[in-house]
């Protein structure tokens, strides 16, 4: 295996981290995004004020954290990480809250997922700058309300519906995120190629890339199981046809779903006839958790055409059936 860089041995692992771009030319695709994340950096950097708060919503995978990371990295300022699920308490919030410097970026990750108590309180801050703080126990305890620094939250969310319209309301600035075109996953893949020293033919990139679930995160995950079989089969250059064989062994197929897709197809088509069935049913039938489902593998079957979501529940399409090579039983005969 030709190496493009010394330190891509093999024996380095090499984290998310390290293929995360850091400035905003670096983010591949999702043009429009981009040009409007411009516009108000630019805004934000000669008015001499921290940008308004920014809400990323989408699918998991698609760069949420990554954009995060790129805001604050583009104003100079430090970022604080924190999750939803993380803050278990209105307290928890709030102590983190107190502790901000001015100018800080606050990224709260599947922020739908804040308790109730650190909700309200978020909004106030987000709002107000200043958060209540208890002080004391019992009968005796006092709020003393304490005046923050102007920050910027940005929240993440792969479930906009479920944040209540007050918190929701409080940003200025909201981003959908998408799927990418398997052309755009095709530049992130060489750039990931590059960084993990890895060459790629013609073929292979582009076959990768159709096999990524529209979804950055997978197309990289996708990457380093082929530089693993690369490692193995000592390839100077890896082909299409290694990328196909790699990715069979990863059972993904060449629509690149995967396991977990593939396993509520069938239950769809075998257990429920085609459907429609509702998404706790289908969860239960798969073994995973409704919101798994929901979150992971729906967005990207609905958009690819392979299930539609109606109001009595999820319907697989023909397209759905071809691809199970089960034969529809057509609605017209019986
Ligand atoms: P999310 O927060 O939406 O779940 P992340 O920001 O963690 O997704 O992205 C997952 C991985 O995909 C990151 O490691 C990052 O390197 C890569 N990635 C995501 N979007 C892009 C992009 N537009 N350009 C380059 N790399 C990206």
């Amino acid at each position: 295996l030709r190496m493009v860089q010394a330190t891509a041995m093999g024996n380095e692992p090499i984290s998310d981290e390290e293929l995360r771009p850091h400035v905003l030319s670096g983010f591949i695709g999702q043009p429009t995004l981009k040009a409007q994340l411009q516009l108000f950096l630019d805004a934000a950097r000669k008015r001499e004020v921290p940008p308004d708060h920014i809400l990323l919503a989408g699918p998991p995978g698609l760069g949420k954290t990554t954009l995060a990371m790129i805001v604050a990295n583009e104003l100079g300022v430090p970022i604080r990480v924190t999750s939803g699920p993380a803050i278990q308490h209105a307290g928890d919030l709030a102590s983190i809250l107190s502790s901000l410097d001015a100018g800080e970026v606050l990224f709260i990750d599947e922020i739908h997922r804040l308790p109730r108590a650190a909700e309200e309180l978020l909004y106030i801050a987000m709002e107000d700058f200043r958060v209540d703080v208890m002080v004391g126990k019992g009968p005796g305890a006092s709020s003393i309300p304490l005046t923050l620094p102007r920050f910027t939250v940005i929240g993440a969310t792969t479930r906009e519906g479920m944040l209540p319209s007050p918190l929701r309301a409080r940003f200025g600035f909201t981003a959908h995120l998408d799927f990418y075109p398997a052309e755009e996953l095709e530049k992130l893949i060489a750039r990931s190629a590059a960084v993990l020293g890895l060459e790629l033919a013609e073929g292979a990139s582009h076959q990768l890339s159709l096999r990524s679930r529209g979804t950055p995160r997978i197309a990289n995950r996708l990457l380093r199981r082929v530089r693993d079989w690369a490692v193995v089969h000592d390839l100077d250059v890896v082909t299409d046809e290694d990328v196909r064989e790699a990715l069979e062994l990863y059972q993904i197929d060449a629509e690149g779903l995967d396991r977990l897709d593939i396993a509520v197809l069938n239950a769809i088509v075998k257990q429920f006839n085609g459907g429609p069935v509702g998404l706790n049913n289908l969860a239960a039938m798969v073994g995973e958790e409704a919101e798994t489902v929901e979150t992971v593998c729906e967005p990207y079957l609905v958009r690819e055409g392979f299930m539609i979501r109606t109001p009595k529940g999820r319907v697989a399409t023909r397209k759905a059936w071809q691809h199970l090579g089960i034969t529809m039983p057509d609605e017209s005969v019986g």
